[in-house]
């Protein structure tokens, strides 16, 4: 039977959740379970696909095709498996299940109500991936903190949830902050009590507490928190800010998250984990043989979080290479013709970010132009290939004021356009294309030599495309389409002839970049940015 795990938050957000579930599954993976980690997210959008990545940070893009939360990159980061839609739920989701059931008639007499009507559906949903056969242990991480009004409808469903499957067979894991009050030179456990207390009001005991703290707990205070709260000493489990996420899979071993989770749940401890790999990355992440900056330029830059998978990769490329990668975020508004030179001076390789809309548009193409003229390594991605398809277009075609329909719809050089299925749609969320789609690339070319294979899965997530009516014409002068889809022959990746690194893809690579399989175009990508910093 499957065993689950509620991960909650208590005192504050942003204590890092996402991390904790994702470096105790690492563990439990490691030791030999089956694990996979769900998210579910008190807002009422349907998924956060409509959400602006200042609000919410990047949209993650599954397999499948879902927009998700991007701790489900994390958890894919770490575990190396892939997500799917049934692994992000939202508050949104639930109510549109419940309301469609009632128009169906399938409450037919009964009013429908928040509980048992919505708290079932929670349920139903906690199940789902439980109840496919695929894994032994599912943890479910909660979004937003205990005492929110929209997290009351979940904890409520936690609490049936527990009582329905028996003890034993799910345990909770509640966040907290312990923080440390400079004046009294003290770490403080009354936060964590109160938040422990409230828990307890709706009817549930945390068997584990991660406090969060800057500073180590001693003895004393964990005794205290484990008194207090209510919990055995060894499940009172210090979250010691680390340098990098990628060590809290180490702390939370040697804190022995993992042995008192399959105590409680009755599992055995079968092997001790191994993670000789993911020893093997942080060794190379941490000493680093080189240093490389590398730009990159986008319009949400102010909240590095919008980028999180691509930094990551980055994180993954570097470790591969043994070289330090330093983003600089460029915000793509502050680019002109007139300063992108001095801006991207000192740069070893520039990427253009993925995006939507007008803003910052043209500073993106200010900086494809110089990086293109200098021979700067250059990585586009989605609209950041789209671009490059437009300053291309201008500045080596010739085609006058070309564009992309998304900037100007009226533009006599429409060199990247909508697909007439989109043209249809008027709906906003889950309209784009979405999620993987297979690539044939091109033998002999530089991305079929990256990959070391032409037949290659990416994901996507945007609405326009290359306009094949174009394809020849820069072929011929030398911006190759090297790879192709072959159910619909859209251009999905571009490529430079005759410089060091100019790639262009219209799917997004960070999201399939994992601490086991670092992506191989942020790899050469790096490599070229490596290998430029050196001849200067
Ligand atoms: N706005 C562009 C499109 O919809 C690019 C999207 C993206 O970068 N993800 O096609």
């Amino acid at each position: 039977m499957t065993k689950y795990i509620f991960v909650t938050g208590g005192v504050t957000s942003s204590l890092g959740k996402g991390i904790i579930s994702a470096s105790l599954a690492k563990l439990l993976q490691s030791r030999g379970y089956r694990v996979t980690i769900q998210k579910f997210d008190p807002y009422i959008n349907i998924d956060p696909g409509t959400l602006n990545p200042y609000e919410h940070g990047e949209c993650y893009v599954t397999e499948d095709g879902a927009e998700t939360d991007l701790d489900l990159g994390h958890y894919e980061r770490f575990l190396n498996t892939p997500t799917s839609k049934a692994n992000n739920i939202t508050t949104g989701r639930i109510y549109q299940n419940v309301i469609n059931k009632e128009r169906e008639g399938a409450f037919l007499g009964k009013t429908v109500q928040v509980v048992p009507h919505i708290t079932d559906e929670i349920k139903r949903n906690f199940r789902i991936l439980g109840e496919s056969g695929d894994y032994d242990i599912v943890i479910t991480e909660l979004g937003g903190t205990v005492g929110d009004i929209e997290s009351l409808p979940y904890i409520e469903a936690v609490r049936q949830f527990r009582w329905e499957i028996g003890s034993g067979n799910s345990l909770v894991i509640h966040l907290t902050l312990v923080p440390f009050l400079a004046a009294a030179g003290e770490l403080k456990t009354k936060p964590t009590q109160h938040s422990v207390k409230m828990l307890l009001e709706y009817g549930i005991q945390p068997d584990i507490l991660v406090c969060r703290t800057e500073h180590h707990l001693n003895m004393d205070i964990r005794k205290k928190i484990a008194l207090f709260c209510n919990v055995n000493i060894n499940a009172v489990i210090e979250s010691i800010d680390a340098s990098t996420i990628y060590d809290v899979p180490l702390l939370m071993l040697k804190e022995q998250l993992d042995k008192t989770v399959l105590t409680k749940l009755k599992l055995s401890h079968k092997n001790e984990p191994s993670l000789e790999n993911w020893k093997d990355f942080l060794g190379r992440l941490k000493n680093p043989t080189a240093d490389v900056r590398i730009a990159l330029v986008g319009k949400y830059v102010e909240l590095p979080d919008a980028y999180k998978s691509i930094t990551e990769a980055f994180i993954h490329a570097g470790a591969a290479k043994e070289c330090k990668v330093r983003v600089e975020y460029i915000p793509s508004e502050s680019l002109t013709p007139g300063n992108a030179v001095e801006k991207l001076k000192g740069l070893h390789g520039v990427l253009v970010a993925p995006g939507f809309g007008e803003r910052g548009f043209e500073g993106k193409i200010e900086a494809i132009r110089y990086v293109r003229e200098n021979n700067i390594p250059f990585f586009g991605i989605c609209l950041g290939m789209q671009c490059a398809v437009v300053e291309f277009g201008r500045n080596v075609l010739g085609l006058e004021n070309a564009n992309s329909t998304e900037m100007n719809p009226d533009t006599r050089h429409p060199v990247i356009g909508m697909m007439e299925d989109q043209k249809t749609i008027t709906n906003k969320g889950g309209t784009m294309r979405l999620g993987a789609y297979a690539c044939e690339l091109k033998k002999n070319s530089k991305a079929a030599a990256i990959y070391g294979k032409t037949s290659i899965s990416e994901r996507h997530r945007h609405r326009y495309e290359f306009n094949n009516n174009y394809l020849k014409q820069y072929e011929t002068a030398g911006l190759i389409p090297s790879g192709i889809n072959p159910e619909n022959n859209l251009v999905e990746i571009v490529e430079l002839k005759n410089h060091p690194f100019f790639v262009g893809s219209q799917f997004h690579p960070e999201l399939k970049s994992t601490v086991a399989n670092p992506h191989p175009l942020f790899i050469n990508f790096v490599a070229a940015s490596l290998a430029y910093a050196r001849k200067k």
